[in-house]
């Protein structure tokens, strides 16, 4: 069964871990700028950092694995608290929108929930709406619950268009404030987020209309494999094969399908 795993930071894996993830049925991944590892002083670099996911990343998924490898260009929460150079980046956001491999905007959202980091997400949510492509948005860390109330809040205010969005990182504590919208629904299988028998569960809850299952594997302990690993585990549990095509492919296809740089096809 192939698989779409929409949130993988492969700037930080190996060729070998491509290789793998093809291996193990995912055929096209979505990588979304974020922060790596430790802040950047300079907005030039988050330039650079955006043209090596764009080119060199694509390139290498085609070379390693012959992966389908698109991107998301954003200003992550973390370093939106550097004012000046934030406004900078976020500036040329709508530049990368029209490079080929870039299908949205993200990922975008909240850290620490400051005033800065609510001004780059409204700044770039309306990037977002504006050019009509998807959104990725990820949910805090800490004091998540609050953290998503805010991030839904804003988006009910703003009136973005919610089927062009998905909120990111759920947890059982999150999943009745994010289903309050049309917005989609990710699941981040990766330790200290969700465990995937967690996640699993929670759609035998709640159904798999609009859910999103992703690895967000990167530098930190994490797994390229999550997703494979999860539809493995929902066939065991006895799960309809449609119905786990549905969350690890066709749902991910839809919502990524709304941009028109994404031409992927299966
Ligand atoms: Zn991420």
């Amino acid at each position: 069964m192939r698989i779409i795993d929409p949130h993988m930071h492969m700037v930080s894996r190996s060729a070998d871990d491509y290789e793998r993830a093809r291996r193990a049925g995912i055929e096209c991944c979505i990588e979304p700028a974020f922060w790596s590892g430790q802040d950047k002083r300079h907005a030039g670099s988050f330039f650079d950092y955006f043209e090596q996911i764009i080119d060199h990343e694509t390139d290498r998924a085609e070379r390693a694995a012959g992966m389908d490898h698109y991107v998301t260009i954003g200003l992550e929460p973390k370093e939106a608290n550097y004012r000046e150079m934030a406004e900078t980046v976020v500036d040329r956001v709508p530049e990368y929108l029209d490079r080929d491999p870039v299908v949205g905007v993200g990922e975008i959202g909240f850290d620490g929930m400051t005033d800065d980091e609510e001004w780059a997400f409204r700044e770039q949510l309306e990037i977002a709406e504006d050019r009509e492509v998807p959104v990725i948005v990820h949910t805090p860390h800490t004091d998540k619950p609050e953290g998503t109330e805010l991030i839904v809040d804003i988006i009910e205010e703003m009136g973005v268009t919610q089927e062009r969005i998905v909120i990111d990182h759920n947890t059982e504590n999150t999943i009745d404030i994010s289903t309050r919208t049309d917005c989609w629904i990710g699941f981040t299988l990766y330790p200290g987020k969700i465990e995937a028998q967690s996640a699993i569960e929670l759609l035998e809850e709640y159904g798999t209309d609009r859910m999103i299952f992703n690895s967000a594997a990167d530098w930190d302990p994490s797994d390229p494999l999550a997703v494979p690993k999860a539809r493995d585990m929902m066939l065991d549990r006895g799960w309809d094969r449609e119905d786990v095509r549905t969350v690890v492919f066709e749902n991910p296809y839809e919502f990524f399908d709304q941009s028109p740089n994404f031409d992927y096809e299966p």
